[in-house]
């Protein structure tokens, strides 16, 4: 039970074990390693009195305890311990609504939840034991928008199959969320994560940023994302990679969008490589498209909003209306470009080893010409010559490329994965 236990309340009527970290375990193992739980319905509804939502786990038994995070205003996760829980002929909520979907995945010693909430819900969530039965409630009580994204800053989004081991990513099972469709056939090839549009940022007249010993971004970015786009052809055959340049050309960034909406893409991903006057400031970043965009972005936001018109350099910046017209029409495209960045962000950090800015939203250009999921990558500073150094070489090409495509692998299994199990139940 590799669980930090510090973050976890123990529940399941024994309040005495909530003192101690370590009883939790003892705990575990001793009250429930026989009896078997079951879970065999999740229930969502509206609350009387007008402040929130609900969503009840109907349980025969009480679990060991569990632990609720919020990590983005319409994401509530949950892990739910408890040895033996058996999710047979589970019911789960309709899709759709408020509460739009929740989802559970089988994890080695207990279960992940994800809540995904309707974008324009402000809740904040707290899980507590019902006392009439041995349910578990998830209580989201409204909020202000403000409070929520302050409230949402403090907590790490779990990536349910990367939490545990990678190698046994396979194992995991995903529950049914809905009946099955009896038309899923006819729109599967539609549902397929199939087609990539890799955009290699400037290029041509445009050099980008121009970093230490006058390395060009558009020659950085050029080669890692040839290199990402043969890493795909090579281990994801069923995709589809289109290029929105292949070489030295320019491209401006209206025609980068409708290159990727011809093709009808799954997934955008436009590889910028940074610059700064400060030399020793390094990192990557990952960027979606939205209104909360920090102070920080807007300096990217400059170099990457760049219009080149007659030979006259203009800066178009979407407006906070765009920007908000957008993210009520494409919150889904947000929700899986903000899952698709984290996934990004940790393979930066954990598995390529640079330094992570983190991932953030911002007003670019090229994300918002896209009519899909759509990304921004800054794989690190030309201006930083450690950086430059592995920017430039071959084998810091090779990582850069090989983290990107691990995370949009690992997000396209994760999503066919649901898509299957959706169909064949
Ligand atoms: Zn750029």
């Amino acid at each position: 039970m590799a669980v930090n236990f510090k973050s976890i309340s123990i529940m399941n009527g024994y309040a005495f074990l909530r003192v101690c970290a370590v009883l939790g375990i003892i705990f575990s193992f001793t009250q429930s390693s026989y009896a078997q739980i079951h879970l065999d319905r999740v229930s969502k509804a509206e609350r009387s009195d007008g402040l929130g939502y609900v969503v009840r786990f109907h349980f025969d038994q009480p679990i060991d305890s569990f632990q609720v995070i919020q990590p983005a205003s319409d994401l509530i996760q949950m892990q739910l311990f408890g040895n033996n829980i058996d999710t047979t002929g589970i019911q789960l909520p309709e899709l759709g609504g408020k509460i739009q979907e929740v989802r559970l995945y089988k994890l080695e010693d207990s279960f992940g939840v994800d809540i995904y909430l309707d974008q324009n819900v402000y809740v904040m969530a707290t899980a507590y034991p019902d006392k009439a039965s041995d349910d578990l409630l998830l209580a989201m009580t409204k909020s202000t928008a403000y409070e929520v994204e302050v409230y949402t800053q403090q907590f790490l989004a779990k990536n349910w199959y990367l939490n545990i081991n990678p190698d046994n990513a396979l194992d995991i099972t995903m529950i049914p969320a809905t009946e099955p469709d009896e038309d899923y056939n006819e729109i599967a090839d539609k549902l397929k994560f199939d087609t990539i549009i890799i955009d290699a940022g400037h290029g041509g007249k445009d050099p980008g940023n121009i970093g230490y010993r006058h390395t060009k971004e558009k020659d950085v970015v050029l080669a890692i994302s040839k290199k990402l786009g043969e890493y795909i052809e090579e281990y994801l055959p069923d995709v589809n990679v289109i290029y929105t340049r292949e070489d030295d050309t320019f491209i401006d960034l209206y025609d980068r969008g409708s290159i990727a909406n011809r093709h009808e893409g799954d997934l955008f991903v436009s590889i910028h490589a940074n610059g700064f006057h400060d030399p020793s400031v390094r990192g990557t970043e990952v960027f979606f498209l939205g209104l909360h965009r920090s102070e920080s972005s807007l300096e990217i936001m400059k170099k990457e909003n760049m219009i080149f018109n007659d030979g006259k350099r203009e800066v178009r910046e979407l407006t906070e209306e765009e920007l908000l017209i957008y993210e009520l029409a494409h919150s889904g495209y947000i929700s899986t470009s903000e899952r698709i960045a984290s996934m990004m962000d940790h393979q930066f950090s954990k598995r390529a080893n640079r330094k992570s800015r983190g991932v953030k939203q911002a007003g670019f250009v090229v994300l918002y010409e896209a009519s899909m999921p759509a990304l921004l990558v800054e794989v690190g500073f030309l201006t930083n010559p450690s950086e430059q150094r592995f920017l430039s070489s071959e084998y810091g090409q090779s990582i850069m490329a090989s983290a990107i495509f691990r995370s949009i692998r690992d997000y396209k299994e994760e999503y066919e994965r649901s898509q299957e199990i959706t169909s064949s139940n």
